[in-house]
C-alpha cells in the first residue's frame, strides 16, 4: 500500500510557534516547580481533571506538567506524528515508563534480541525480578517466531527502528500488522533514526526516545521522550495510576529549553549524519571491507530501510566494523583517536564529533555470551556513530589508515 509522503522538518517548524514571555522569538523557560490559580476551587477542578494542560492551559505541579517540558513534548510529537508526547529524565525513563504502564504484574512482553543493553537488562532481569513482567526475545526479523512468542499475557511488542549496535532494521508495518492482530502495543524505540523513519506512520502505538542521542546532538544532556495517543500519554501522567507521574523521572524545564533549541537543526544534521557515513561506509565497502550500514546494497534490509523511510534524509549516522577480535577493535580506536584524532573512544552517539565503542565490553556488556551471540554482536565489532566535523576525504584515509594497521 502506498504511503503519504512525510517531512518532519516541515512538521516540526509548523510546531515552533511558541513565543516567549515578552513577545521573544524563542519560548520562555518556566522555571516554576508550581503554579498559582485566581479562585480556590479551579485547584480541585484540576485534580479532578476537569481542566487540563492542553484545553485549558491549566497547570499544578511540575512532576505532573510542567509548560516547558509540554512544549518540547508538543514539538516531538509533531515530529513522530503523533498526537502527544510528553518528555522526561531519560531514555532509559521512557523505556521503563511506557512498559509499566502498558503491563501489570505477571504480564509479558515480546521483544527484539537485538537491543540496547540496558533495555536488555531492564527486560531480562530487573523487571521479571520486581514486577514479574517476564520477556521472551526473538529474532525481530522472523516474523513467525515473533508471532509465535506472543501468548494470552503478551501486552508489548518491543524493538528498535535500527538496532543498537547491530543495525537490524525492523519491519515496523508487518511488527504492527502482527501485534494488532493479538491486540498487542508496537512500541518502537526511534533513537538510532529520528527524523528517518516516523514509525507512527508505519503502525507503531508507542514511540520512545533517548533524547541524550541524536535529537538533543550536543553530549551535554540526559533526557528521554515518550509519544503516543493523547489518551496514552494521559495515562503516564495520571496522578493515581500515571507511571511518569508516579515513579517522577521528571525532566527539568532548562533541559527542555535546551533540547527544542536544538530542534530545529535536527533534520540538517541527520542528512549530514547519513551523508558522511554513506561516504565512508561506500568508500570501504568498495575496497573490500566488511562494513555494516543500512544504506549498503549488502545490508540485508537495505531495500526495507528504503522502502520505511522519509525521503531526503538518507540512512543515518550509525555503522559497525568487525575488527575480528577485542584487541583489534581497541588498537584500531586507539590510532584513531590518538593519532588521527578522528573522534572519540566514548560510549553515546549522534554527537558533532564520532563517538566509538566495542560494544560487546561497553554498551551491550549487561548481555551474557549465549545473548550476545543470539544478538549477532561479536568481540571485535565496534559501533561508529560520524559525526560531521573534519574534511571527508581525510577521514576516509584516517578510517582506513587505522583498519591497514589494525590488520584489516
Ligand atoms: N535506547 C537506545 C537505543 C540507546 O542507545 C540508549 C542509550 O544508549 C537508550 C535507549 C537509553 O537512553 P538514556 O541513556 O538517555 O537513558
Amino acid at each position: 500500500m502506498q504511503r503519504a509522503p512525510f517531512d518532519p522538518a516541515a512538521a516540526l517548524a509548523a510546531s515552533k510557534h511558541t513565543f516567549g514571555e515578552h513577545g521573544g522569538v524563542n519560548m520562555s523557560i518556566e522555571a516554576s516547580t508550581t503554579f498559582t490559580v485566581m479562585k480556590a476551587d479551579t485547584m480541585p477542578e484540576i485534580f479532578s481533571g476537569h481542566r487540563t494542560a492542553d484545553r485549558d492551559g491549566c497547570f499544578l505541579y511540575a512532576r505532573h506538567v510542567n509548560p516547558t517540558v509540554h512544549t518540547l513534548g508538543r514539538e516531538l510529537a509533531a515530529l513522530e506524528d503523533t498526537a502527544a508526547g510528553y518528555c522526561c529524565a531519560s531514555g532509559m525513563a521512557a523505556i521503563a515508563a511506557t512498559i509499566l504502564q502498558l503491563c501489570a504484574q505477571g504480564d509479558q512482553v515480546v521483544a527484539s534480541n537485538a537491543v540496547y543493553g540496558g533495555t536488555h537488562a531492564l527486560l531480562q532481569t530487573y523487571l521479571p525480578k520486581r514486577t514479574g513482567i517476564t520477556t521472551r526475545f526473538v529474532d525481530i526479523g522472523d516474523l513467525a517466531a515473533v508471532e509465535a512468542a506472543i501468548g494470552p499475557r503478551t501486552r508489548v511488542l518491543y524493538t528498535e527502528t535500527l538496532s543498537n549496535p547491530t543495525l537490524v532494521v525492523s519491519d515496523i508495518e508487518a511488527l504492527a500488522d502482527i501485534a494488532h492482530r493479538h491486540g498487542v502495543a508496537l512500541v518502537v524505540d526511534n533513537t538510532f533514526a529520528p527524523v528517518l523513519v516516523t514509525p507512527s506512520r508505519l503502525g507503531a502505538d508507542v514511540v520512545v526516545h533517548s533524547l541524550t542521542k541524536f535529537v538533543n546532538g550536543a553530549s551535554d544532556l540526559v533526557a528521554g521522550a515518550v509519544l503516543g495517543s493523547a489518551e496514552f500519554i494521559g495515562r503516564l501522567m495520571d496522578l493515581h495510576d500515571g507511571s511518569l507521574m508516579l515513579l517522577g523521572p521528571t525532566m527539568d524545564p532548562r533541559a527542555a529549553f535546551e533540547v527544542s533549541m536544538r530542534l530545529p537543526h535536527l533534520p540538517l544534521r541527520m542528512a549530514e549524519h547519513s551523508r558522511r557515513a554513506a561516504f565512508l561506509c561506500d568508500r570501504l565497502a568498495s575496497r573490500g571491507v566488511a562494513v555494516r550500514y543500512p544504506g549498503l546494497a549488502s545490508h540485508p534490509q537495505r531495500a526495507l530501510m528504503t522502502r520505511q523511510s522519509n525521503a531526503g534524509y538518507g540512512c543515518g549516522g550509525l555503522f559497525t566494523l568487525d575488527l575480528g577480535d577485542r584487541d583489534r577493535a581497541y588498537r584500531f580506536m586507539e590510532i584513531l583517536q590518538n593519532e588521527h584524532r578522528f573522534g572519540f573512544m566514548a560510549v553515546s552517539l549522534g554527537y558533532a564529533e564520532t563517538l566509538m565503542s566495542c560494544s560487546a565490553s561497553s554498551t551491550s556488556s549487561e548481555l551474557d555470551d549465549a545473548a550476545l551471540r543470539a544478538a549477532g554482536i561479536s568481540p571485535g565489532l565496534v559501533r561508529i556513530s560520524i559525526g560531521y566535523t573534519g574534511e571527508l576525504a581525510t577521514r576516509a584515509e584516517q578510517l582506513e589508515d587505522a583498519l591497514r594497521r589494525s590488520g584489516l
